[in-house]
């Protein structure tokens, strides 16, 4: 028997609608360094809707692909909104990608339109004249430069495209089955992979990340997300701060632990979220003025990459709830959070909960299976790779047959652990940064945070060797803290009685930064080829 429900369509009209009409005097802080803008969501929902429909009146149909190249600005916030809410398509592009994979994945997402702000547009426009199949340039914010005469398409400032729309706040009817916002994967391990959202999955993504059980999104909170739009979707945060009535705070061109600093004093935020990285650089800033507070922060969503214990606990010290989520480009971001659970009482179960890298959401399954694919028991002991699917996971890469990421509807996610009994995931390699010692498996992440937590270091990263008796042995690249020395004898004793003696880096490399690939991770596919290289020794 089927129901008797509505069949109504999940997506952006319907998220907009509500933006306009019961969340309207939730605020949308747009605040860079030198300026701030404050709109109601229902002002930006109508701007939104100008957007939509002056692409309608210059005659680009539904499904059309626009590209956006720009910060986290109000104007990207509308495009992000009334793209996919006018049927058309938006692709954030990563500004931090190389020009080349830039050039791949506007082609490869056939984008004809393109909205760039201010500064991001002399760059922009070194790469333009590699897109043929662009159309329209689109150039948002003051104090754009102009645009070179020898580009050959149309061209129009973004406030005086949407003098040219309508308020139209009708939106229409979309499949939420279609697609909304295609992203592209960092693109570390060969060309960039691109995953299409759907209406449905931004939506059930978004309403998941409002539970409690995730992020904990209300009328009451102030977001602060400091994370880009173009790195999956800004984690689909500011979806669910319009669906909360959450005021929002963008923080425009820059992330720089200076400029959180002074939103998070300026425009005080109840919620934040961003990588590690810069977590632990608004920590050092925080110490450097001798502060122990971060304002009316409460609790802050920390990934896209391991959370060490000390950076969790040194702001647990300041009364924030640290939380490490745990998600990918393919899974719409934030896939499991690491809630403590009620029945951890002990300090030792509480930190085995909150070193993980979450609890699965409800609506996303999880399991482990070997490398060659026979599925494990959940149990929190058998390691192997962890496969993820639901609603708002990606079933394929886009323009692509190969199927080889996936296993009888699981995405293989490439993270190597342990998934235990009650949904928590414990990852502790991504499956190529693997050191196998000896035919033995060192867990890369493991041996980093021990690492870490020595008081010299700052940073570090540990990738695989080659040795001709143990076929891997793990060497260890380290960034020091400023004004701390430290050498490579005292750092393999201080880990003497805390790892495995095995597990002890044979190359300790001192550096005074790492690699980092457009997303702000790691890049340990290059660390590997500096040393073998040897550019590192
Ligand atoms: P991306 O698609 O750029 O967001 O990268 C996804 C990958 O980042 C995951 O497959 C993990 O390898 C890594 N990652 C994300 N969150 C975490 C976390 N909390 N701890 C460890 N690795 C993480």
């Amino acid at each position: 028997m089927l129901s008797t429900m509505q069949d109504r369509q999940l997506g952006l009209p319907l998220l907009l609608r509500h933006a306009h009409r019961v969340n309207g005097k939730s605020t949308v802080i747009s605040h860079g360094r030198s300026t701030r803008h404050v709109a109601t969501f229902a002002m930006v929902a109508e701007r939104a809707g100008r957007l939509g429909s002056a692409l309608e009146h210059l005659g680009y149909p539904r499904g059309t692909v626009v590209g956006t190249f720009a910060g986290s600005t109000q104007e990207h916030l509308e495009a992000y909104l009334g793209i996919p809410a006018s049927g058309r398509i938006l692709h954030t592009l990563n500004v931090r990608l190389h020009d080349d994979h830039l050039e791949y994945i506007a082609r490869h997402a056939s984008d004809e339109i393109f909205i760039v702000d201010g500064p991001n547009l002399e760059r922009f426009c070194s790469i333009a004249p590699r897109l043929p199949g662009m159309r329209l340039l689109i150039v948002a914010g003051k104090d754009a430069p102009d645009v070179p005469p020898e580009l050959s398409c149309d061209v129009v400032l973004y406030e005086e495209l949407l003098l040219n729309g309508t308020p139209e706040i009708d939106w229409p009817e979309i499949d939420e089955r279609e697609a909304a916002i295609i992203c592209y994967t960092g693109g570390t391990t060969g060309l960039p992979k691109g995953v299409a959202y759907s209406h449905r999955s931004l939506w059930l993504q978004a309403m998941s990340l409002c539970t409690a059980n995730a992020v904990g999104m209300s009328c009451e909170s102030r977001l602060l997300p400091a994370v880009p739009l173009y790195h999956v979707n800004g984690w689909g945060l500011p979806f669910a701060a319009l669906m909360a009535g959450a005021d929002l705070i963008m923080p425009d061109h820059s992330m720089r632990a200076e400029h959180l600093l002074a939103l998070i004093d300026e425009e005080p935020p109840t919620i934040a979220a961003g990588v590690p990285t810069i977590w632990s650089d608004v920590l050092d800033l925080v110490r450097s003025r001798g502060r122990a507070d971060l304002g009316a922060v409460r609790t802050i969503c920390c990934g896209g990459a391991q959370v060490s214990q000390s950076l969790s606990d040194a702001y647990r010290s300041m009364g924030i709830r640290m939380v490490q989520a745990w998600g990918m480009t393919e899974t719409s971001s934030v896939s499991a959070v690491a809630t403590v659970p009620r029945w951890a009482q002990s300090e030792e179960d509480r930190l085995h909960y909150q070193a993980s890298q979450g609890r699965v959401v409800c609506g996303l399954e999880v399991r482990v299976a070997s490398l060659e694919g026979e599925v494990l028991p959940s149990d929190g002991t058998s390691v192997g790779e962890i496969h993820i699917r639901g609603p708002w996971v990606t079933g394929r890469y886009l323009g692509a047959d190969d199927q080889s990421e996936f296993q009888d509807g699981w995405l293989r996610t490439g993270d190597v652990g342990t998934v235990d009994g009650d949904g928590y995931v414990f990852v502790a390699d991504r499956a190529k940064d693997a050191v196998k010692s000896g035919g033995e498996w060192i867990p890369s992440l493991a041996l980093e945070e021990a690492i870490r937590n020595h008081p010299a270091v700052q940073d570090v990263a540990v990738v695989a060797i080659p040795d001709p008796r143990w076929q891997e042995r793990p060497g260890a690249v380290v960034v020091l803290r400023p004004g701390h020395v430290s050498t490579s004898a005292e750092l393999s004793e201080w880990l003497r009685d805390k790892v495995a003696r095995w597990w002890i880096p044979s190359l300790w490399i001192f550096s005074d930064s790492l690699p980092r690939t457009a997303v702000g991770k790691i890049d340990k596919r290059l660390i590997r080829q500096l040393i073998r290289d040897g550019v590192y020794s």
